[in-house]
């Protein structure tokens, strides 16, 4: 890592070479300051390269199908000659070093088609620095020429509304189950999702994951029209990843989804939001940072005596502190 010429990784990463992609990935899930300052030069350089990827989020339960999917799925796409990088946003790896999507046997078939690339979430303190790392993962996925990128979690927490935040589109993965668990779901997760794919629609289940689909058709149904949707999105459809049926279908609505929002401007429209939405909460998240450091931190803690003692309000206090080191008055 260290001595590295950045512009030599730079034009590795064009050319397509996955060893330089790795490498680039693990620099920019590094916390060291030099590495920081690397990974954003690295970043610049390749920015205007000018390619797009289509990002795919998806989210899942354990053990709905995700790798089973994004495997059979991946496969299929690679072998209609498209280039298919795989990202993981797993909040449980941040929270106890444990992990739901890192498990390294994962689709171990796509692993290892030359045409695919699969990355699992890196062990990380906070989900703010694990979207960090995975927005910058995805640029560099996109300069080394990828066609799709899938980025998977797990319905636990805000990592979903992270996903979503960063995909042009957002996949729900469900399993076959009776009417009671729709209410599951939640309002919030059915509102972001473009389409809803009832995995395991196979064998014995088939039944069940038909009239699960349909129950989820017809809550989508009651659900606000979204201007950047054609007619009939979002949508529920059945699939089953075992044996690898209705991928192409699903496939060719994702491909209407994006064709439609495209030609409307949708497209670009969600991210330039996306955007800034993430310039936002870069700024948010600096100033933490910044009032966990010195000299901020020391006055803080000063400051927070005074408070205690009843020397001054606690309102006075912030003002004073946020004059000193943001030199304005918040709401004057
Ligand atoms: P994940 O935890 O969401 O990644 O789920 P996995 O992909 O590991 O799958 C969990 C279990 O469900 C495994 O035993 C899979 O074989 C099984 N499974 C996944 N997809 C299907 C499917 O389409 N049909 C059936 N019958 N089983 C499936």
């Amino acid at each position: 890592m260290d001595g590295m010429d950045i512009g030599d990784l730079a034009e590795r990463i064009l050319k397509g070479e996955r060893r330089a992609l790795a490498r680039a990935i693990t620099l920019v899930e590094s916390g060291r300051a030099d590495h920081r300052a690397a990974a954003r030069e690295l970043l610049e350089k390749l920015r205007g390269a000018g390619r797009e990827a289509l990002r795919i989020g998806l989210s899942g339960t354990p053990g709905v199908g995700k790798s089973t999917f994004i495997e059979a799925f991946g496969m299929m796409l690679t072998a209609q000659g498209l280039k298919v990088a795989v990202l993981a946003v797993d909040p449980s790896s941040a929270r106890s070093g444990g992990s739901i999507l890192g498990d390294k046997t994962r689709m171990e078939r796509l692993s290892r088609d030359p045409n695919a690339f699969i990355r699992p979430s890196p062990a990380q303190s906070q989900l703010g620095g694990v979207a960090r790392r995975t927005r910058e993962a995805i640029g560099l996925c996109e300069a080394a020429g990828f066609d799709v990128i899938l980025i998977e979690t797990v319905g636990v927490g805000q990592s979903e509304t992270v996903v979503a935040e960063m995909s042009d589109l957002f996949l729900l993965l469900l399993a076959p189950a009776g009417g009671d668990e729709l209410q599951g779901v939640k309002r919030g997760i059915m509102e972001t999702a473009d389409i809803i794919l009832i995995n395991k629609a196979d064998g014995d289940l088939k039944a069940t994951a038909t009239r699960t689909c349909a129950d989820y058709a017809g809550a989508l149904r009651l659900l606000r029209k979204r201007p950047q949707d054609p007619q009939g999105f979002p949508k529920a459809l059945t699939v089953s990843a075992l044996e690898e049926e209705g991928l192409q279908k699903a496939w060719d609505e994702m491909q209407a989804l994006t064709e439609w929002r495209r030609e409307t401007g949708h497209f670009a429209a969600r991210r330039a939001g996306q955007a800034r939405f993430w310039f936002e909460s870069e700024v948010r998240e600096g100033l933490l940072a910044r009032l966990r450091r010195e000299p901020v931190k020391g006055a803080m803690t000063a400051l927070a005596h005074q408070v205690e003692e009843g020397g001054i309000s606690a309102a006075a206090a912030a003002d004073e502190l946020l004059e000193t080191y943001l030199g304005e008055t918040p709401g004057a």
